[in-house]
Order: structure tokens, then sequence, then C-alpha cells
């Protein structure tokens, strides 16, 4: 048993027995002590002589043949002269001890690293992860640890003790994805990864809860082979805090994330225990502000009358096991909030989850509503609305409002319902066909054609429809309305034949027709009016009337034009106008204002006539009296310039009489000579005013005093009445107003009823008559007076002395168309010319406007 050996004093070995014997190296030199035979740290416990060590335990370790170490224990015995060490083998026993110290050492391991882990905050929990990593690469002396986790559907490094020597983390993840769950792999042990891998060696060791693999922890370049008892609990009590704490904050998130999405939705959960009160998420009935726990009767208190029995049944029913799913009003607040309540039995309570629709509600009716209006606005329409759906790019009636078969008299799901372009007027084909092609390119169309109705009549219809597409772009319906514009657009062709007709008549006319702005800017004219402006009747659209006109006579037409109101929109002229390389035209111009609402003028319509050639020889005729006038005057004249001819010649006489008798008296010759230019001056403006008178007429008239007029015409006559013994009375007014014409005609009419008057007073009574002239003044009218002593005109005459060529007088004396002449002129001046019979003669008298 065992082993014995037997020494002499000197401890030397004399013989050895026992089973054990033949595992030992024996030492190569004879006479070997027994410390020959022990490792070097056995020497200690044998110090001295074999008599030291009688009564001690001995542990003993052997050199063996095999190279390992025999550990044994015993004692010594006296055995006659020498000694025996009896020695046990306690290999298994100190393996025992060895290996339960191990078992300690790594329990105590995994717990630190365990403790250092759960410790760890979170912000440092891969640090930590990566320091215990270090720490069991130490322990397991490997080169470098790694831990891989389970997350997002692959395998990430979580944390690694050192470099790492895979550098293909591609490839560790399919092979990761590939490996058996339950082992500790070794990649030693498989030589087909290996090779794969490159020569490097690799340890995995898996993590899982329940089948599931969480974490591979990787182990590079392991000395030693790891075993899967000792190892795994270290593994655990890394991998295990990780995965927990990860999974923990996970959770969090997704709570969070869930309230989150909870308070944004207006949702929550709910539970009801039997027996006892519902619960409520507290988020949601705070949102709902509800309290957090209800009796079944404070529930049901809340829920509206109308939804409360419904709610009772399906609850009753829930209990029973059915689903619970309905919308319900909850009255607890002002506004009543709309919920769906869902929920099922689950391991005897309900659960579920309630959700706040008042939103959603809110949203449906609204659009409820809408569609009520809508659907009123179709059915109450005068337009059919109508729907076409597009098949293979062929458009069908689908629906129509129920004005349709007023309308056309269709009925919904007639052929032509389905395909109008049947009823459509067979000129309109082409629209019609246009009418689908611009629909189907631009998406909306709108044009008027005719329909034919049931009776065989057809309408004109306005047909405006938008194409709707699909979420691909796909043409799928069109929404329209067919209005009926019949009426509207033959009201709109008769007015185009009126207004062609009165285009034509205004066209032809020969009346010059124009429209223009009250800034005088023509808008439209016709050819006459352009001839006689020398251009095109497209280029009078823009053109000024004033440009033709003096100032004086277009501030005349605008104040004209000012003066025309709603109430009194017309207004007629003769307006003068310099034409472009013309003398000046007459025209008779009568217009006509348009005015807009507020009544301001907004245009004038005008027609003219052209009066040139009547004013022309109307003028003419002026003349040709005036001419006759003078002649008349001639032999008043002859003497007017005979009488300072006859005082020249005396005066001339008597001063060379005084020279021939040599009396020459300085003082007496100037006298003569001072009554000699009197006479010439006098002469001189005598004939100056003749050639005046004589003058043709300026063509406008301009302003002069009346009075000047009756002096004209005084100069000229008065003499030559003095002469036949007329008494010329003229009353010189200390006010002189104006009048608007042209001083030389006044002066012409007068002359006329000067000597009308001369020739009564000599015809009547030999000249021994009297001529008053006078002004006097009245409303805005300056009165010129005639008046004479000749006994005046036969009452029966009255009547007729303003006719052209009346006249009383002998044949050759009188012309008859001095009155004539005098009343159209007086006219031309805006005043009047009249008569009377009074203190025994005719009194004329001559009304002028003031100007
Ligand atoms: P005429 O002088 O050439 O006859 P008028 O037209 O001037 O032509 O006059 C027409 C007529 O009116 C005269 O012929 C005369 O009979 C009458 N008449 C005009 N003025 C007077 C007057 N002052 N007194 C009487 N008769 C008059």
């Amino acid at each position: 048993m065992g082993l014995q050996v037997w020494l002499d004093d000197q401890a030397r070995v004399l013989r050895l027995s026992g089973p054990l014997r033949s595992a030992l190296a024996l030492p190569s030199h004879s006479g070997a002590r027994v410390h020959d035979y022990l490792e070097r740290h056995s020497w200690l416990v044998l110090e001295g002589e074999p008599a030291d060590w009688q009564g001690l335990a001995l542990d003993l370790d052997f050199h063996t043949v095999l190279g390992h170490v025999l550990h044994t224990r015993g004692w010594l015995l006296r055995q006659g002269e020498g000694w025996m060490l009896q020695l046990f083998d306690i290999g298994d026993l100190l393996h025992e001890r060895d290996s339960g110290r191990h078992e300690h050492a790594e329990h105590q391991l995994a717990v630190q690293i365990g403790d250092a882990l759960r410790e760890a905050g979170e912000a440092h929990l891969v640090q930590a992860a990566t320091e215990q990593l270090q720490r069991l690469a130490e322990h397991w002396q490997a080169a470098s640890l790694r831990l891989m986790l389970h997350e997002g559907g692959q395998w990430r490094s979580y944390a690694s003790s050192d470099d790492w020597p895979w550098p293909e983390q591609q490839r560790l993840q399919s092979w990761l994805e590939q490996l058996p769950p339950h082992a500790l792999l070794d990649t030693r042990a498989y030589p087909d990864w290996l090779t794969r891998s490159a020569g490097a060696t690799l340890c995995l060791l898996p993590y899982r809860q329940g089948a599931q693999v969480q974490a591979w922890l990787l182990c590079a370049g392991v000395k030693q082979r790891l075993q899967l008892e000792s190892a795994e609990p270290l593994m655990q009590a890394l991998a295990q805090p990780v995965v927990s704490r990860l999974h923990q904050a996970q959770a969090q998130r997704l709570a969070c994330h869930l309230d989150q999405l909870q308070g944004q939705l207006g949702a929550g959960w709910w539970q009801w225990p039997r027996q006892e009160p519902l619960q409520l998420d507290p988020s949601l009935a705070a949102s709902l502000g509800l309290p957090r726990v209800l009796s079944q009767a404070q529930w049901l208190a809340l829920v509206h009358p109308a939804d409360r029995e419904p709610a009772q049944l399906a609850l009753e029913q829930a209990w029973a096991g059915r689903e619970l799913k309905l919308s319900l009003r909850l009255v607890h607040a002002e506004v009543p909030r709309w919920v769906h309540w869902a929920g099922q039995l689950h391991a005897g309570q309900l659960r579920g989850f309630l959700l706040d629709i008042s939103a959603l509600k809110e949203q449906e009716q609204q659009a409820g509503a809408a569609r009520e209006r809508l659907e009123n606005l179709i059915a109450s329409s005068p337009a059919v609305i109508y729907v076409q759906r597009c098949v293979e790019g062929a458009l069908l009636g689908e629906f129509y409002s129920a004005s349709l078969t007023p309308l056309l008299g269709w009925a919904n799901d007639s052929e032509q319902a389905r395909q109008p372009g049947l009823a459509v007027h067979p000129d309109d084909h082409g629209l019609w066909l246009q009418r689908t092609r611009s629909l189907l390119r631009d998406g909306q169309v709108r044009c008027r054609l005719r329909l034919r109705d049931s009776l065989g009549g057809y309408h004109w219809i306005l047909d405006e429809a938008r194409l709707l597409r699909d979420d691909l772009g796909q043409p799928r319906e069109v929404v329209g309305l067919w209005l009926d514009v019949s009426e509207a657009t033959e009201a709109a062709e008769r007015v185009r034949q009126s207004e062609e007709r009165y285009r034509v008549l205004v066209e032809d006319s020969p009346a010059m027709i124009c429209r223009y702005r009250p800034d005088l800017s023509l808008v439209f004219g016709n050819r006459p009016l352009a001839d006689y402006l020398h251009c095109s009747p497209e280029q009078l659209v823009g053109m000024n009337l004033g440009q033709w006109m003096s100032q004086g006579q277009r501030d005349e037409f605008l104040q004209r034009l000012q003066a025309l109101t709603p109430q009194q929109p017309m207004s007629s002229a003769e307006i003068c106008l310099q034409l472009p390389g013309r003398e000046h035209a007459w025209w008779i111009w009568a217009d006509r204002g348009l005015f807009d609402e507020q009544g301001r003028l907004l245009e004038v319509q005008a027609v003219g006539r052209d009066n040139t050639e009547v004013r022309r020889s109307q003028r003419q005729l002026l003349q040709g009296a005036k001419m006759a006038t003078l002649g008349e005057l001639a032999t008043g004249l002859l003497h007017e310039i005979n009488q300072p001819l006859n005082v020249m010649r005396m005066a001339t006489a008597n001063a060379l009489k005084r020279l021939q008798n040599g009396d020459v008296d300085p003082a007496y010759l100037e006298q003569k000579l001072q009554r000699i230019e009197a006479q010439i001056e006098r002469t001189a403006r005598l004939v100056d005013h003749m050639r005046v008178f004589g003058r043709r007429s300026e063509v406008e008239g301009t302003r002069f005093a009346a009075w000047s007029a009756v002096q004209g015409a005084v100069a000229l006559l008065e003499e030559g009445l003095q002469g036949k013994g007329v008494t010329l009375q003229v009353e010189q007014p200390s006010d002189q107003p104006q009048v608007m014409g042209h001083a030389d005609q006044l002066e012409q009419v007068l002359i006329n009823l000067m000597v009308n008057a001369r020739d009564a007073l000599m015809d009547k009574r030999g000249g021994q008559g009297k001529l008053c002239i006078h002004q006097t003044l009245t409303a805005g009218q300056v009165l010129l007076w005639v008046q004479d002593n000749g006994g005046g005109i036969d009452p029966l005459l009255l009547e007729r002395i303003f006719e052209p060529f009346f006249t009383t007088k002998a044949a050759g004396v009188g012309t008859g168309l001095g009155l004539s002449v005098s009343h159209g002129i007086v006219a031309a001046m805006g005043g009047s010319l009249s008569v009377d019979n009074r203190n025994g003669g005719a009194c004329f008298c001559i009304s002028l406007p003031c100007a």
C-alpha cells in the first residue's frame, strides 16, 4: 500500500517498496538521499536527521518518471537500526482542495464582476463592462475578449477588453447566426473553422435566456482550453447584468414612448378586476378629467344617457367573455367627449384601452353636415351636376343631379345619359370630341354646345367640367355641370344681329357719328368723320377732337359738356374747326351724354353735319348786304368828305389871300393850318373806319363792347343825318358791357336801323324828325334801342318786315334785305331783334347776352 522508503540514519535510501515505487524517477547516482527523490520545496520539510522527523506529519512531493509530481503524506517509523517512511498518495486530496479553492476564487470573481456591473451607472455601463472583460481576460489568460449582444436583429459588439484581433465584423456576424446555441465552442476543435479564421483561435461562449442566445462572449487567443462548467458562471455574471440592464432600459424607453403616444392619441389602458372598481391609466384619467378609480355605478353615471344602456349590455357581455367594443359619450365635462371603449376578459379581469375620438367624431359630424349641404345644393341646383367615369379613355355618364329630367327630359338611366355624345347637335360634334380631348389633356374644359332633349328640341348648354385623377395620376372621373343658356345665347345672337344692323347704319350714314370720352379723346368714329379728318376710321381711335378747335372753341365745347346731366343728356351747337389742310369748317354738332350710376359722365355720343357751305353763303350774303349798305351810305359819305374839303379849301383860300396882300400874321396862318390838319384827321378816321367796315368778318367772334358798334355807326352817319335835317340824339351810357360776336356785323345792323329810320323820317316828315339811340341793361342782357318818330310801321306789315326781300320802298331804292340780314346777325350772336310802334314812330330793340 502506498510507498515505503527505508532509510539509514543519514537519510540515505536503502530500499523502496509499495505500488507507488514504480512511478518514482530514480536519481542517477547510487547512495542517494531521500532528498534526491523530492521536489526542492519538500526539502524544507526534511531538515536535520531522520530522528528529528519522528512524530511529524510529512507532506512530500516526489519526482516521477512521467514528469509530474507525486504528492504524498505520511510519517517516520523506527524499524530496527533504520527508519521507514510510510507514505500515501494524497494527489486526489490536494486536487480536490485546489479545485475547491479555484471554484471559490471563481465564484468570488463572478460576484465581483456582477456587483461591479450592477453598480455601474447607466452612462458607465460600457466602460464597466470593458473593465470586467479585461479582468476576465487576465483570469483566463486570453488575449482579448469581446461581448456581442443581440440587438435589432443583428449581433453588435458591446464591449471589448482589448484590441480585437479579428478585423472582419461581417464574417463574425454570419458565423454567430449559424452557431449552435447551446455549448462552448472552440475553433481548435473545428478544423474547418480554424482554416476559415486563418488560424486564429477563438472560443465562443453563449449566454442564453430560455432557448434564446442573448449574448456571445468571444475569447481570442486562449492559452488553455476553457471548460464550460467553470466558464459559464463567469459568463453569466458578466452578461446577465448587462443584458438585463439593457432590457430594462429598453423597456423603460418603450414605456415612455408608449406613454407619449398614448398622450398624443388621447388613449390609455384600463382594467377592471372582478368585484373591484374600474382602474384607469393615470395619464388618460388626467387628460379626460376623470378619477383614476371608479365604481361601476360611477362609470355608468359618466356615460351619456343615450349610450348608457348599450354600455351596460356590452359590459355584461364582456364579463361573459365577448369582446368589448363601442363608442360612447362621456358627459362629465361641459362639452361631451366621445371615446372608443375596447377590451377583453383576460385572467379574470377585463382589460383594454380607451381612446378619445372627440376630434374624429366632430370631423365626422362636420363632414356629414357638409355632405348634406352639398347634396341639398346639388338637388336644388338649376344646373345639372354630373359625374362621368373614365373607362379606357371613354367617358360614360354615371350620375346626374335631379335637374336633368326637367332640363332635357332624359331619364337618369337612359342611353343619352350614359353617352351624351349621342344627343349633341350634328354641327357641334367636333366641339364635343374636342371637349373630351381637352379634358383628358388639360384636366378641365368649358364649352357651349347644343343638346337634344327628349322631344327633339335643342338646348344651348354651357358645359364646365373638371377631370379627377387617382393616386397614380390616371384619369378616374369627370365632374361637371350643365347650364341651360339657350335664352342667353339666343338673346346674345339677337343683340349681335341688331348691333350689326346699327353698325351698318352708322357706317353708311352720311352724317358724322362718333363716341368720345369727356377729355374729347375718340373711342369710335365712322367713315364720314374719318374722311373729314383725312384718316381711316381705325386711326380715329385715341385722337382728340379738341386738337382741331381754337382755345376759345374748346373751352366753350367743354363747358357745354359739363352742363350735361342724366336728366338733360342732350345738347347741340354749331362748332368751328380748323381742319387739316382746309380752311374753317362749321359743323352742326349734337351730343348725348352717357352716365354711370353715380351720374358721372362716361362717354358722349355725337352726330355731326357739315354746315360750312351754309356758313359760307351766309357770309357772302352778309358781305353783299354790307356792300349794299356802303353803297347806300355813299351819298352821305360824299357829303361827309366834301364838308372837310370845303372847310380846307376856305382855309387855304383865306390864307393865300392874306399872303398875297403881304399881310403875314404867323398866328393867323397857324390857326388856318391847324384847322386844315383837324379836317384831314377827321377825314382819315372816316376813311379808315370805312375800310375796316368793308372788310370780310373774321371767322370766329370776339368780345367787344356793344356800344362801340353804336359809335361806329354814328360816326359814319352823323354828318349825313344832320345834313338831311334829322336830329340825332345819342345817350352815352356810363356802363358799356361786352358781348360776343363781330363788331362790324353789329355795326351793320345799327347802320341798317338808322338808315331805315332816316328813310321813314324823310318820307313822312321831310327829314324834320328825331332819331334817338340809347342802351339799357336787364338780367345779363344789353339792350340797344333805336327809336324814331317817323310814324312807325303799319301794324299789318309788322309781321313781315323781317322777311327777306320785303320792302315798301320804291324799286331800286330798297332791297328788302336789311332787316332780314340784321335779324340773322343778332340771332347768331345769341340775341334777338324786335320792333314795336311807340311815341309816333318805330322802336327797334337789339337784345344781346353779356359775354
Ligand atoms: P328796305 O329798307 O330795303 O326796304 P328793310 O328790310 O330794311 O328793307 O326794311 C323793310 C321795310 O320795313 C321797309 O321797306 C319799311 O317799310 C319798313 N321799315 C323799316 N324800318 C322802318 C322805320 N323805322 N319806320 C317805318 N318803316 C320801317
